[in-house]
């Protein structure tokens, strides 16, 4: 059982309304040339449609597209600001082509970093570098090929059928066999490798990665044949695409984005064994998968119904980890999303499930929770009947939330109508409903038992708390911690020490993430925790360890010096920082330690990195000319997070005139996109 905090990034998603579309596109080819140099994209494009009713003129959503050229028997075609028109007498129940060429400067949706090219369609819209229907009801059938230099791999929807080679250059050729949503075209370019599983049905599973992770490459998908099988099972409709892709992309916006049959994800979850432990990719893999069919199999005609999409693959997620990491953990997060979600409610913020506008916590958890609801009501067996019949009913077509519940309700007679007013239609969290439910395991009602002796004093718990820190459950264990915060140490010293000896990793963490000064007479205990498979405890207690016992520190150092930790060095870099405040360390030494904190904030490196290094050595006061560089760098980066921190930082920096003369100062060497930056936000 692990305990793992995931942070949904809110994903910035626009409702479409359903509109009657004039044209039905059916097929889209296109060969796609990124020219990385000038931040364009070419494109050759034929379209396959047809219309719905007679009309002279029909357009493609296409931003800030211009026309290159059109094979001269095609009809005519013009660009506006945001769409593509096509002019012909177009007439219902008959068939058009259209070929053009076309180029673009994406200002977002493709993304040039440093040594991976990437789209992300969903709430930045495809049309952005590919003539398509920003809509998500017209499913078209994409097959589309790329242009690479020699040593790039590409990864795109569908098969790849085959890879020719032209002088420096390769062109990569997909293929798809069935239609989807705009939204989920995808492509990936990149010095990428990868390793094959292949399941029992012998579908493909391709698990991408750059040379350097090749050593994470199992921490990292590990349980992922077992999260495709279960999938497949547990939906009961086999899986619908021809391969499935996993793709790790630098510099991501969200935490993982389910193209079809190809899911990108953070970088940040490539890890080794010991990041596993805390920050795993196990629930966002299962997440994306499950969205193959609940999203891209079948997809919300609107905003609307989002939570057809979100809902079930939180809650197929969920299934699939309570399958890896046990039953305890499955209702573990189903009570933290309930806590949230009530909190919500009773600042009087809830949200309908069917809410368009709703947030990434009512979509996700809310909707998790109403299939849990839903599925414990009706029983397993019927849930995944109806679940499969309207998954194979409405395959590649779009779908609404009756269209979900008529099939349900024709495998029950259990009548559904309070449950869609309690869960779907009403804006509050029913939490009596779901503590109620909670109470179904015999570890919640046991963890809600040690909860309740958060009032009770400490002599009169003793007992029952070390019982709970013997109990080698995970939360039970930790929850045993943290009722020993408030005490005088003294008195609690034997629970710190009892806590230790359990040799539960997530007990333990408890330890060195809560107590924050450590006595002499703990020491010996406390440092056994430097050792600790886990990187979150690593840190918490190198820093613990050296601020407490400043004669031990270059002894505490020495233990963990070629420690990296998480993808974003949070061990390595917090231990630069510390060395550089240690008496005893040469100084030649703390030039180098410095210089490489600093190389940290590079472009070159991934924004997780770069944010850390930025904030240690702001603090630090060690601003070096590349660095002030670097921070104007970053203030441009294309994560609006990243940016906005960036931007803040460079902000406060200025406030002193001396630096703002710094900055004037590395004006020539900037280039144009740093220099706008400054003009716009500071007229330099
Ligand atoms: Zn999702």
């Amino acid at each position: 059982m692990r305990y793992c905090i995931l942070l949904w990034l809110l994903l910035s998603f626009s409702a479409f309304s359903q509109e009657p579309l004039v044209m039905d596109v059916s097929k889209i080819e296109a060969t796609i040339e990124p020219m990385e140099d000038e931040l364009r994209v070419l494109g050759t494009v034929k379209v396959t449609f047809s219309v719905t009713q007679v009309a002279d003129s029909v357009a493609l959503d296409a931003k800030n597209m211009t026309i290159e050229n059109k094979a001269l028997e095609s009809m005519l075609v013009k660009a506006t600001a945001d769409k593509i028109w096509l002019y012909d007498q177009f007439q219902p129940n008959r068939t058009y082509t259209a070929f053009f060429t076309y180029s673009a400067q994406p200002k977002q949706t493709f993304y040039f970093g440093n040594n991976q090219m990437w789209t992300q369609g969903q709430g930045k819209y495809t049309s952005h570098w590919l003539p398509s229907v920003d809509a998500m009801n017209d499913k078209i059938e994409f097959d589309l090929s790329f242009w690479a230099s020699k040593d790039k791999t590409v990864i795109s929807n569908g098969s790849l059928v085959s890879v020719k080679e032209e002088k420096n250059r390769k062109l990569w050729k997909f293929d798809m066999k069935n239609p989807m949503s705009s939204y989920l075209v995808a492509a990936a370019i990149g010095n990428f490798k990868k390793q094959e599983l292949s399941t029992s049905d012998r579908i493909s599973i391709q698990l991408y990665y750059e040379p350097k992770d090749s050593l994470k490459v199992e921490p990292t998908y590990r349980y992922t044949k077992n999260i495709f099988e279960f999938m497949e099972d547990e939906i009961g409709v086999p899986y619908p695409w021809s391969n499935y892709k996993e793709v790790p992309i630098r510099d991501f916006l969200y935490a993982g984005m389910e193209n079809t049959s190809a899911t990108f994800f953070s970088e940040a979850f490539m890890i080794d064994s010991i990041g596993f432990i805390d920050r795993n990719y196990v629930n966002i893999n299962a997440h994306e998968l499950a969205h193959q069919w609940f999203g891209n199999l079948v997809t919300e005609t609107e905003g609307t119904h989002h939570w057809l999409h979100e809902g079930f693959a939180t809650f197929y997620a969920l299934l699939a980890e309570k399958e890896i990491f046990g039953t305890d953990y499955y209702y573990w997060k189903l009570y933290n999303s309930a806590e949230q979600l009530k909190a919500l409610s009773d600042e009087g913020k809830g949200e309908r499930l069917t809410n368009s506008e709703a947030s990434s916590l009512t979509f996700y958890e809310k909707g998790a929770w109403a299939l849990h609801r839903l599925r414990e009501l009706v029983g397993a067996i019927p849930f995944k009947e109806g679940v499969k019949n309207y998954l194979n009913r409405f395959a590649f077509q779009n779908v609404t939330t009756d269209d979900f519940l008529s099939e349900m309700s024709k495998v029950t007679d259990i009548d559904l109508s309070t449950w869609r007013a309690n869960w779907l239609d009403q804006s509050a969290f029913p939490d009596e409903e779901a503590y109620q439910s909670l109470m179904n395991s015999p570890f919640m009602s046991q963890y809600f038992e040690i909860v309740s002796l958060r009032s009770v004093s400490f002599e009169d718990k003793k007992t029952q708390l070390q019982v709970a820190l013997q109990s080698e459950n995970d939360f039970i264990g930790q929850e045993a911690v943290y009722q020993l915060l408030n005490e005088p140490f003294t008195a609690v010293e034997p629970f710190f020490k009892l806590a230790l000896q359990t040799n539960n990793t997530m007990i333990r963490q408890a330890v060195a993430l809560s107590l924050q000064e450590v006595p002499e007479s703990f020491r010996k205990d406390y440092e056994s925790l430097l050792s600790d498979p886990s990187y979150l405890t690593q840190e918490a207690a190198l820093f613990a360890l050296w601020t407490n016992f400043p004669a031990e520190r270059q002894k505490y150092l020495e233990q963990l010096k070629s420690t990296h930790g998480f993808q974003n060095k949070n061990v390595r870099q917090l231990w630069l920082a510390l060395a550089l405040y240690t008496k005893d360390i040469p100084d030649s030494d703390k030039t180098r330690y410095a210089e490489e904190l600093q190389s940290y904030t590079a472009p070159e490196y991934s924004f997780e990195i770069r944010e850390k290094a930025f904030e240690m050595l702001y603090n630090m006061g060690l601003i070096t000319d590349q660095v002030l560089h670097n921070l104007i760098n970053a203030c441009t980066h294309h994560y609006w997070r990243f940016r906005d921190a960036a931007r803040a930082m460079l902000g406060d920096f200025v406030t002193e005139e001396e630096n703002q003369n710094r900055v004037l100062q590395l004006m020539n060497d900037l280039n144009e996109k740093e220099k706008s930056y400054l003009k716009r936000k500071y007229d330099w």
